[in-house]
């Protein structure tokens, strides 16, 4: 047989899958791995955290070296060799060796392109100054750590408070460095719906973390004592020893378009769900590719670790003649803020509105909810705030967003595969969870979160939403004892606590709508079956106090 030459551009996390699968599936071709850094396969996601020193050694981000390939794969990577060109219709490419800055031929019968996506660098005044960064690599990460320690930094300013931004701020508050967020958008995590991020707002103001959101940087300036200053649009100005830019990536796909391969309105190499490009004879995967969202419809870049490496491999399979097909990405994800942690999987609210997928003709609904991640008996039990988003029509999960602590992670994964797999939130009910108490609840959230939602749509309760409280002519019930509301409530609301209601029923109006409320809306739905049975227009508002105060947080009237 053949032995067919499998040429791979990249050698971290979609390009080593697809190298290290198609070794698997075949031991006679010939497989060359390109990357241009100094490294392969290594871990570019715990880079915040080897700058933190929570990994404390360099060595740790290697999950494999160039020896390791050749020895148990069979596989030879060269690193420090960039591809810097396509020549497909002689099947070559043309290679530069970055040590001896010499540059020769390779010919292929399959290339693979994985060559990842490279932050964003605006053309800003002073953006190559010495003391800012971005990080992508392990040298960048080293360069950060000798800054912090040379300059024996103190301030620091991230730009962008995605996720990049917020691991950069978790850990250079390790470090004891104080850290400002300079974010353009008026919330940080912006693929999050603001009162999401809202408890992120809270969390990093308790850590000390200055946040300077609907701001951005017009330039850099260095001053005398070699700080940076960073010059915002609203005229102030952040002095910092150092500066973290995480504004973004975007696909690196120059190599391809030189090549005349096919790239997509979104910017990312076109590929089918087979991760072939317009060329039969290459491939294309992780960062680099548009992908389709399963929920929308919609093509976009999403970068993540999990595709890339799925798609590393689905490649290599299509490579050895199986017929795979990558099934698109909810863009599922988690990130650790501080004490915080937010995972969510598909589209927010605000995108899907932006993309006028939910307007007035859409049916879709959301809820809000805050269960405990385990028993609440059992020590250590604390909220997790949930949103779930679902079709009005068939119940059919749309995306859910989660903030709290422990277990957050565990019910995004499960909802996110419930989406995968098209179910609805009779489903989420219905599901099957492993519990004990220091683990879960016999009723877990991902549970309730179902359950909430199918009294929605089963019209046991119909549910409001703290936007729509000033649109309203309503009448706003609360429902929590009298030391609660006495704590803090909703401009004139009428409280009236659960246990009274019965005797004090005729206080409440019957010529208007009630949105009856306590603090995360479990006992105003048991008020609002009970106000639905005498014959009241009672609503729950979903979330209760806790969404409310979220809304407060971010700003929104
Ligand atoms: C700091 C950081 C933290 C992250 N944290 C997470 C996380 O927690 N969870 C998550 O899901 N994702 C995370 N990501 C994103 C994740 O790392 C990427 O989605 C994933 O690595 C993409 O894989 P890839 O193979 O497409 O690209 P990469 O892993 O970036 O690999 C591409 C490689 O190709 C090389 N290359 C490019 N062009 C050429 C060329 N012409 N010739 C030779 N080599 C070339 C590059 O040097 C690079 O090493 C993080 C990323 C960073 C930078």
């Amino acid at each position: 047989m053949k032995r067919r030459r499998i040429l791979i551009v990249g050698g971290v996390a979609g390009g080593a899958s697809c190298a290290a699968r198609a070794r698997r599936l075949s031991e006679t071709e010939e497989i060359i791995m390109f990357e241009r850094g100094e490294y392969v396969s290594f871990a570019n996601c715990g880079l915040p955290y080897y700058v933190g020193n929570v990994i404390k050694k360099e060595e740790s981000l290697l999950m494999a070296t160039s020896e390791m390939f050749r020895q148990r794969f069979e596989i030879e990577v060269r690193l420090q060799s960039e591809v810097i060109a396509i020549d497909r219709e002689n099947c070559r490419i043309e290679v530069k060796d970055l040590r001896a800055g010499e540059t020769y031929y390779e010919t292929y019968d399959v290339l693979v392109l994985a060559p990842g996506a490279r932050p964003i660098k605006p053309p800003l005044a002073g953006i190559d100054l010495p003391g800012i960064f971005s990080l992508r690599t392990i040298p960048d990460s080293r360069q950060i750590k000798a800054r912090i320690a040379e300059f024996k930094a103190q301030r620091a300013v991230v730009v962008g408070g995605g996720y990049i931004g917020m691991e950069m701020t978790e850990n250079l508050r390790k470090l004891g460095l104080t850290v400002t967020i300079v974010e353009m958008q008026p919330q940080v995590m912006p693929l999050l719906d603001p009162e999401m991020a809202a408890p992120i707002h809270d969390e990093l103001l308790k850590h000390g973390v200055v946040l300077r959101l609907n701001e951005t940087v017009v330039g850099f300036e260095h001053n005398g004592d070699r700080s940076i200053s960073v010059q915002l649009n609203s005229g102030q100005v952040e002095k910092a020893d150092l500066v973290i830019l995480s504004i973004g990536v975007r696909p690196e796909t120059e190599l391809a378009q030189d090549a005349g391969l096919k790239i997509g309105s979104r910017g990312g190499i076109e590929v089918d769900d087979h991760m072939r490009t317009n060329d039969p004879n290459i491939w294309a995967v992780g960062d680099a590719v548009e992908v389709r969202d399963i929920v929308t419809g919609h093509w976009g870049v999403i970068p993540l670790a999990g595709p890339a490496n799925r798609q590393g491999r689905i490649a290599a399979d299509n490579i050895m003649g199986r017929d795979r097909s990558f099934r698109g990405v909810q863009g599922t994800s988690v990130v650790g803020i501080m004490g915080l942690v937010a995972a969510f999987t598909g589209p927010s609210e605000k995108t899907l509105r932006h993309m006028a997928v939910w307007d007035e003709t859409a049916q879709l609904e959301k809820v809000y909810l805050h269960p405990a991640q385990h028993a609440g008996y059992y020590p250590g039990s604390n909220a997790i705030s949930l949103k779930l988003i679902f079709s009005k029509g068939d119940g059919r999960i749309i995306s859910a967003q989660a903030v709290g602590g422990e277990g957050v992670e565990k019910r995004i994964d499960v909802i996110s595969m419930a989406i995968q797999k098209n179910a609805t939130v009779f489903d989420l009910e219905e599901a099957e969870l492993c519990y004990a108490p220091q683990f879960g609840s016999a009723k877990d959230p991902v549970n309730m979160a179902g359950m909430v939602a199918a009294n929605v749509l089963r019209n046991d309760v119909q549910v409001s939403h703290w936007e729509d409280l000033e649109k309203e002519k309503i009448m706003v019930l609360d429902v929590r004892d009298p030391s609660e509301y006495k704590n803090g409530h909703i401009d004139g609301s009428v409280n009236i606590p659960l246990n009274d209601l019965r005797k004090r029923m005729g206080e409440i109006p019957k010529d208007r709508e009630v949105w009856a409320h306590c603090l995360e809306g479990q006992r105003s739905y048991y008020a609002a079956r009970v106000l639905s049975q005498y014959g009241y227009e009672i609503k729950n508002l979903s979330g209760g106090y806790k969404t409310y105060t979220f809304r407060a947080a971010t700003g929104s009237k």
